[in-house]
Order: structure tokens, then sequence, then C-alpha cells
């Protein structure tokens, strides 16, 4: 249930009513925004008396919540999540493009490619420290030595951190490193990993099961925003359908469909959805024009030599020519909604 409250509310009759329902056993989520004061009641309403709180001459509406998320509903918080990482802003109409290797593979690669994506107009670096891969006998990432030269290049570029982890144990290492810690899709319904996170003060990239709906991918950040951290970017990746041409099928109303559920910035990885680099800049074309509040993208000097998803990652001056179109976008995008 939302309570919306009356723009003139004042501030002891706001508290007055916040601790009679937290009494009644409800967990309260205030939002103050510019524009509404909102209470989200989270527990069971139905032994609410509706008629009785419409009594409080302060309360403006009273809405029925359907969807089973609730902090991350947009009707518990109308205005956009805005996340600040260093200074680099998403939501609330600021776009944000991740981008690097898959995987962070050795200290003269990641060097190169972060500072030539820093070049082209990348705000965060990524790179997989932790690879969670389907052969156990594939590359499985260079672990802390990796976050280490992670590390390196963020010194030397400025460029905040977004790496993956994939497991409970490596929680505190990774929050070490990273200014923002990926969950991969294959572990968006690893609760315990899920809730570990949510209990850091890190900035959380979840992005979506390969076979997740899109509430499922809700629920799961919601396990996030109930354990206290509400920083949560969500990424579509592209989920498993018939069609084998491409590596997944980018469900790009997912995106749209999330703006409209959620407060939260959702951003697209259009490399993982094709699994091809001639594919990349057309799906990521198409994200930010359906209004996708940023990117991550695989980037590789040499793709060919690349130890994991090559065959998916743009040759620098491509992803050059990627954030070029991609700003035409936002900008085609800005002028619509002015
Ligand atoms: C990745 O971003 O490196 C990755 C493994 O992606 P996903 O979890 O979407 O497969
Ligand atoms: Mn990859």
């Amino acid at each position: 249930m939302v309570i919306v409250m009356k723009q003139n509310t004042p501030n002891e009759e706001l508290e007055q009513l916040n601790t009679c329902l937290r009494q009644m056993g409800f967990q309260i989520h205030l939002s103050q925004g510019e524009n509404f004061t909102i209470l989200g009641l989270i527990g069971d309403t139905t032994r609410i008396n509706e008629g009785r709180l419409r009594a409080n001459p302060y309360i403006d509406r009273i809405l029925r919540v359907q969807h089973p998320f609730k902090r991350v509903n947009r009707m518990f918080h109308p205005e956009d999540t805005v996340i600040d990482i260093a200074g680099h802003r998403i939501g609330g109409g600021s776009t944000l493009i991740i981008a690097g290797p898959c995987a962070v593979e050795s200290e003269e690669q990641l060097m190169v490619i972060a500072q030539q994506v820093k070049a082209s107009g990348a705000h965060l670096l990524r790179g997989g420290a932790f690879k969670p891969r389907t052969s156990p006998y594939s590359f499985q990432g260079l672990g802390v030595q990796g976050l280490e030269l992670l590390q390196r290049a963020k010194e030397l570029t400025g460029m905040p951190i977004v790496t993956e982890c994939i497991s409970v144990d490596s929680v505190g290492i990774v929050a070490e490193y990273a200014d923002v810690i990926q969950i991969g899709a294959r572990n968006m319904q690893n609760f315990a990993l899920l809730k570990k996170v949510g209990q850091t003060n890190r900035v959380v990239l979840l992005k979506r099961g390969m076979s997740a709906t899109i509430e499922e991918l809700l629920m799961a950040a919601e396990y996030i925003l109930a354990e206290g951290n509400e920083q949560v970017i969500l990424c579509e990746r592209g989920i498993r359908t018939y069609e084998t041409y491409t590596r997944n099928t980018l469900d790009v109303s997912a995106i749209v469909a999330i703006k409209e559920l959620s407060h939260l910035p959702i951003i697209c990885d259009p490399s993982h959805a094709a699994g091809k680099w001639e594919m990349v800049t057309p799906l990521a074309k198409a994200a930010i024009a359906a209004g996708a509040d940023g990117l991550m993208v695989e980037v590789h000097h040499q793709p060919e030599m690349a130890l994991s998803d090559g065959n998916q990652s743009l040759k620098p001056e491509r992803f050059e020519q990627l954030v070029a179109a991609v700003n035409q976008i936002v900008a085609v995008n800005k002028s619509l909604t002015d």
C-alpha cells in the first residue's frame, strides 16, 4: 500500500502517522521527493481500515500495490533514482557508459584498453577478475591479481571500476576494489549473494538472468534494497529464446517496462545480447532510443586474442563510433522530452 501525502503536510503530522503505522507492525519506506511525499507500507495491509486512514486530512491518496516488489516499485518512489559514482551520474536523464574487456587478462591489456575507452568517452571501466564460465576448463579470471590490476587502471585513468562478484565469500574483497559490484546473469537469483551485496555500501549492477522474467529481476533487486542498499542499477543483457542466430535475444521491451515499473536505472549490455561484434552498435542505439539509462560494452584491442568473449568485443575505434552515435541519440531523446 502507498499513502500519498498532501504537499503542505507538517513534519509532525507525517512523523505521527509514520510512528502509528510502525506500531501496527508495518515497515515504512519514506520517499520525500520534490513533488511527492510518499509512505510505502510493507507488510500485510489487508488488516488496514482504509476508511479510518482517509479521515486523516493530510492524506491525499491511498493506493493498493498490485506487484510483489515494493521498494523497487515506482509507486513507492515516483522520481527516478539517481546514482552518483565518483561524480558520474546515472538515472534521471543522465546516461552512463561502461566499457572494458570481458576479462582482465594482463596489465598491458587492461591499461591499453582502459586508456582507449576513456579517450572515447566511457565513464566507468569494466573488467572481470572472477569469471563465471560455462566450462570449468575455460579461463576463470585472474582473481585478486585481476582486482589489483583494475586498481592500477583506476589510478592511471581515474575511471571507477565495475567488476563481477560470483560468491558470497568474495564480496568483502571485491567491495574493497570495486566502485560497482556486478552480479551476473547466472547469479541473479543467488539470494545469499544478493543479501550480502545488499549489506555493502557499494553500487550494485544487477544483470537479468538469462531466463528470468522482468518481475523476477525486480524481485532480485528487492532483495538488495531490503538489506538497506538502494544503489542498484539493473541491466538487460538479452534472454534465452528459441532463436540461436544471436547469443541471446535483446529484450528492448524490458527497458521500457522497467522504466515504467521501477525508479531504478536500467542499462543495456548489447555485447552479451548479440554475441557478435557487428550487432553491438545497432543494439546499443536501439536500447538508448528506447530509454535505457546507459550501456555496458565489451571492448578489446585484440579481440582475436581475447581469453573470453572476443567475438562480441568491439575494437576501440568501433567503440568510439558507438559512443558518438549514442550521444546523438541521447540528444534527440532530450529534445523530444523537453
Ligand atoms: C559479463 O558481463 O562479463 C558477464 C559474464 O555477463 P552475464 O552475466 O550477463 O552473462
Ligand atoms: Mn563477457
